[in-house]
């Protein structure tokens, strides 16, 4: 990478200025202009010249720049189409990466991936993700995208925590049954306030998910089981019973929780991925 003397600070600011922007609170644009975090976060996703790199939100470029040095190819989604002239600029010296300019959650990403990227292709997911849909884009990619390999990413440091939570802990709800339903997580490091432009308000953290290469578990009807674990942490304070209660009616609760003896006082915090996921396929093999 070219070392400048100039403040990252300042020439993140002098680029925006240079062509009339400035950053977007409404797309999380918060640009991480320290060098050796960069890096970091490149080297925990271990990727390799053979593999391809899908990654949400290269904004200026400066995570991408180091993507495309590290992988054979990048597929990014950028939904801020007036960073276009600065983002092509600063990747120049590279042709080995498509921008989608779109909203990534309107994307059908299995036909983006078999469009862009060879079959047989280890792809990674990097990303310093726009923290207000971070919850969203794991959904999704976990859901519509099973093929992806591993996941380094940036994101608050509360979230990190919720990703990396335990059943019976505060952390625990739905993304983290999400994530332990395919992948082992591991919160990898903080990052301050200060290694960005514009100062967050909120704490960072960098997060890998390594997704299991033989699933631990699997439930019958996977998108079932994803909606349902939703349905589950609805209301965090209310009982499983209470939540659930909502959508399904209440003979057929009765005799779930009677056949899988849970307890009517359980609440989802207490119960594992094995006991969701058995959960979710009584329903469905009671046809809901
Ligand atoms: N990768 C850059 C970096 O590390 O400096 C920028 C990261 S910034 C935290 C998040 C980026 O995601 C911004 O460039 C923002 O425009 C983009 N973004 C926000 N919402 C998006 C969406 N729905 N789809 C695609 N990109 C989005």
């Amino acid at each position: 990478m070219p070392s400048s003397k100039i403040k990252p600070s300042s020439a993140v600011q002098n680029q925006l200025n240079r062509h009339h922007l400035s950053a977007k609170k409404k797309y999380g644009q918060n640009f991480l202009i320290r060098n050796d975090i960069l890096k970091r976060i490149v080297d925990v996703a271990e990727i390799t010249k053979k593999d391809a790199v899908i990654e949400i939100g290269p904004g200026l470029g400066a995570l991408t720049r180091y993507l495309c040095e590290a992988s054979g190819f990048v597929l990014a989604y950028e939904i801020d189409e007036r960073l276009r002239p600065l983002l092509e600029e600063n990747l120049k010296e590279f042709a080995n990466y498509q921008i989608i300019w779109d909203d990534v959650l309107k994307r059908d990403l299995a036909k983006d991936i078999e469009l862009y990227i060879p079959k047989g292709t280890s792809v990674y997911v990097v990303a310093n993700l726009p923290y207000y849909i971070t919850t969203p884009i794991l959904f999704k990619f976990l859901e519509e995208a099973p093929q992806i390999l591993r996941y380094v990413m940036m994101m608050q440091y509360e979230v990190a925590q919720r990703i990396c939570g335990v059943p019976q802990t505060k952390d625990y709800n739905a993304l983290s049954v999400a994530i332990a339903y395919r992948a082992t997580a591991s919160n990898v490091f903080c990052v301050p306030k200060t290694a960005f432009v514009p100062m967050p308000q909120v704490d960072s953290a960098v997060v890998r998910l390594d997704v299991d290469s033989i699933p631990k578990i699997k439930a019958v009807d996977e998108d079932f089981f994803f909606r349902l674990i939703r349905l589950c942490f609805r209301q965090r304070r209310k009982t499983l019973w209470n939540n659930l209660s909502f959508s399904f009616p209440k003979d057929l609760l009765k005799q779930c929780f009677f056949e899988l003896n849970l307890p009517l006082s359980v609440r989802a915090e207490e119960l594992n991925v094995y006991e969701l996921v058995q959960l979710a396929d009584w329903f469905t093999n009671s046809g809901k």
